[in-house]
């Protein structure tokens, strides 16, 4: 555009300015039609908005903060991510008071994924400190690794045994698997060891029971060992020779006695020494 005089280019600006003036109120208007069509946020989501809200001294906020959910709803919460990560529910406790008392509750704690504790947390009060809320809370996994290393480590049969009974009550396969192995090996208690087999058989968990015993055997010391007692199947003969006996498996031996027996077998062997793998 050329233009001649500097009146003529005054007036060429005022027009533009106009025309932006006119194209803003025009996004403006867009821009609320938009707003208003859409779904309004709901106070919670409102409440995750970086802009505060304005309150004033002594009124309460009315926007719901995660604080405002109930304990128990807070708890769910807490518990699920102890289930993924022990670390980020530490991070979690060290964020704020709240989330730190709440975190001390047993169904938190039972939660608790044990996965990368060690078996023994040797030279570490804390974690053996942990460890044992753990287990006074009643977890599975702390109450089985405090079963198997105080029965076959300290021979503490009692105490050991309550432990895996507990843990197996609350539906820990290894603890049921390592339970009826010991009680398959005493005449009184051998159809409540069988009962036990057969549970951990049929949800497939023979492979995973032994895997648990052997990585907890593998790092500690024995001291009680069981007498492993004869096969009582008047036809081992004839199920060995035709399905051989399974290293690592769950489900190839049919024959309830036989698959007994080989469990028996396997633990006894493991806690010689035999096994190592
Ligand atoms: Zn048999």
């Amino acid at each position: 555009m050329y233009m001649k005089t500097s009146k003529e280019r005054a007036n060429v600006v005022c027009e533009v300015k106009g025309m932006v003036k006119e194209q803003k109120m025009h996004a403006g208007a867009g821009f609320l039609n938009t707003l208003k069509a859409s779904t309004p946020l709901r106070p919670f989501l409102f409440a995750l908005s970086t802009r505060k809200p304005r309150t004033r001294k002594g009124k309460t906020n009315p926007f719901p903060t995660i604080f405002s959910l109930p304990n128990e709803l807070i708890a769910e919460v807490l518990a699920r991510v102890a289930a993924i990560s022990v670390s980020d529910l530490f991070n979690v406790v060290l964020s704020c008071k709240v989330f730190h008392r709440i975190a001390g509750d047993d169904y938190i704690l039972r939660h608790v994924s044990l996965e990368k504790f060690p078996v023994i947390p040797w030279g570490s009060t804390e974690q053996a400190f942990f460890l044992d809320k753990c287990k006074r809370s009643g977890h599975p996994e702390a109450l089985y690794r405090e079963g198997v290393i105080g029965y076959f480590s300290f021979g503490k049969v009692e105490e050991g045994l309550n432990c895996l009974n507990n843990a197996a009550k609350a539906g820990h396969l290894g603890a049921s698997y390592v339970l009826g192995v010991i009680l398959l090996c005493v005449e009184e208690t051998e159809e409540e060891g069988r009962q036990l087999f057969n549970h951990v058989k049929a949800e497939r968990g023979i492979r995973e029971s032994r895997k648990k015993l052997k990585d907890i055997v593998s790092v500690t010391w024995r001291k009680m060992v069981l007498k492993p007692k004869s096969n009582s199947c008047p036809m081992q003969e004839q199920h060995r020779r035709r399905g051989g006996w399974p290293d690592d498996s769950d489900d190839e031996v049919d024959c309830e006695a036989c698959g007994c027996h080989l469990e028996i077998i396997f633990v006894c062997s493991l806690l010689r020494g035999i096994i190592t793998y």
